[in-house]
């Protein structure tokens, strides 16, 4: 497979010439085709298989192909990550991918620095939001983030959010995210707590295993 044949949109392809990608990582050529036909996907993959984009290419495409207007600005992907150094890799990667998109904005939270210049990203609005679950949680509470509007929701190294606990968390964010999502869960392993969130979390899924 070709990143041409998976039928992504020209600016996303331009990115990914930038990138230097030639040919899509197994879990990309197996997800992205489910993905983009809007179903929700189980991954069982580990950090370097190209997850990233696995989830991050068919998230802008699903922007490029079905605009929203300009307002009111609602948040329409939400990426789950379980540490800030994750989710700024994630945020990074999302650039790099949606740098050729006109107008396309985002925006990353996590505890452990002040949260201004986050309250400031959220109030400009974004299209995708990668964040950690417990300042995400936080931004909530205060009324800063709206969990009401993401069409898709990716929840990435599931097993690692549930090892360091935050499983009540994740609860929480998934009882305000609408009932009507495309939801995506990657993980490196499958122990049964991982079947349970998936089992919980996911309508009909594809499931990827790489
Ligand atoms: P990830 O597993 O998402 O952390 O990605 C691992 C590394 O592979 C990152 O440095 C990506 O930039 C790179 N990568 C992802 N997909 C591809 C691809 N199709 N071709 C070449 N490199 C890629």
């Amino acid at each position: 497979t070709s990143f041409t044949a998976l039928g992504l949109a020209e600016p996303i392809q331009k990115a990914l010439q930038d990138e230097g990608y030639e040919t899509p990582t197994p879990i990309q050529a197996g997800a992205i085709p489910h993905l983009m036909e809007g179903r929700d996907l189980l991954g069982l993959a580990q950090t370097g298989t190209g997850k990233t984009a696995a989830f991050s290419l068919p998230i802008l495409n699903e922007l490029l192909t079905h605009p929203h207007p300009p307002k009111p600005r609602g948040m329409r992907a939400l990426i789950l990550a379980p540490t800030r150094e994750l989710a700024a890799q994630i945020d990074a990667n999302i650039a790099a991918y949606g740098r050729h998109i006109p107008g396309f904005t985002h925006a990353v939270i996590f505890g452990g620095v002040g949260q201004n210049k986050q309250v400031e990203a959220m109030k400009r609005g974004v299209d995708v939001l990668v964040a950690a679950p417990g300042r995400l949680l936080d931004l909530v509470g205060q009324g800063f983030i709206d969990l009401s509007t993401p069409e898709i929701v990716v929840l990435d190294e599931a097993d690692r959010m549930l090892d360091m606990g935050f499983i009540h968390d994740i609860k929480r964010i998934v009882a305000q995210l609408p009932a009507q999502r495309q939801t995506l869960l990657f993980s490196a392993t499958m122990p049964e707590s991982i079947r349970d969130l998936a089992h919980s979390l996911l309508k009909d899924p594809a499931t990827v295993q790489v």
